[in-house]
C-alpha cells in the first residue's frame, strides 16, 4: 500500500505541472492535507471514514461556491482526492462511505516472469470491509519511501540554493 513519501510525492509533482506560479505557495502550504486521510487510523474505520468521495467533492463543491477561495478548496479537494485514489490502488477504500460500506479496489501491476513473460494484472470491484481494516495502521514509510523523500529534499535544497545565490 501507498505509503506517505508516495502520497506527498505524487499529487504535488501533479499540482506543481498544471499550476500557475501564483498558487505555488498554496500547493506547498495545504500539501500536509495529502496525509490527513491517514488519520482515521485513530478512529475504528480507517480506510473509510477520511477515505471515501465524499470529502473531495463537498471540498470541490465549496471551491465552486466560495468564489475567493476557489484555489485553495480545488487544491485541498485534489489532496484528499490522490490519497483515495491511491489507496484505491493499494488493497481499497470504502468510496462511498457511510452510504456503502464495500472496498472499492483497483489491482493493476505488470511484472516480468523469469522467462521474460509480461504479467499484466488487472482487476477491479467492490470487496467487503474487511475487519483487518478496523485495527490497521498506517505505514508512514517504508526504505524506498524514506529514499525518495531524501531525493526531492535534495532537489528542494538545490532550488533554495539556487534562489539565495540568485543563480
Ligand atoms: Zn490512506
Amino acid at each position: 500500500m501507498p505509503d506517505w513519501p508516495i502520497h506527498l510525492i505524487v499529487p504535488l509533482l501533479a499540482l506543481l505541472i498544471v499550476s500557475k506560479k501564483e498558487t505555488q505557495k498554496y500547493i506547498l502550504l495545504l500539501l500536509p492535507l495529502a496525509v490527513i486521510p491517514d488519520f482515521d487510523t485513530f478512529a475504528t474505520q480507517h480506510r473509510a471514514l477520511l477515505h471515501n468521495i465524499f470529502i473531495p467533492l463537498m471540498l470541490l463543491l465549496f471551491g465552486l461556491v466560495i468564489k475567493e477561495y476557489r484555489t485553495i478548496f480545488i487544491i485541498a479537494s485534489v489532496y484528499i482526492a490522490s490519497h483515495v485514489v491511491l489507496d484505491m490502488f493499494g488493497g481499497g477504500v470504502a468510496l462511498f462511505y457511510p452510504v456503502h460500506n464495500g472496498m472499492a479496489f483497483v489491482d493493476a501491476s505488470l511484472a516480468m516472469s523469469k522467462t521474460n513473460e509480461l504479467l499484466w494484472t488487472l482487476d477491479y470491484g467492490f470487496r467487503e470491509y474487511g475487519a483487518g481494516w478496523e485495527t490497521a495502521y498506517g505505514y508512514i514509510s517504508d526504505s524506498i519511501g524514506t529514499g525518495a523523500m531524501v531525493f526531492v529534499f535534495l532537489a528542494g535544497m538545490c532550488v533554495a540554493y539556487r534562489k539565495w545565490r540568485g543563480i
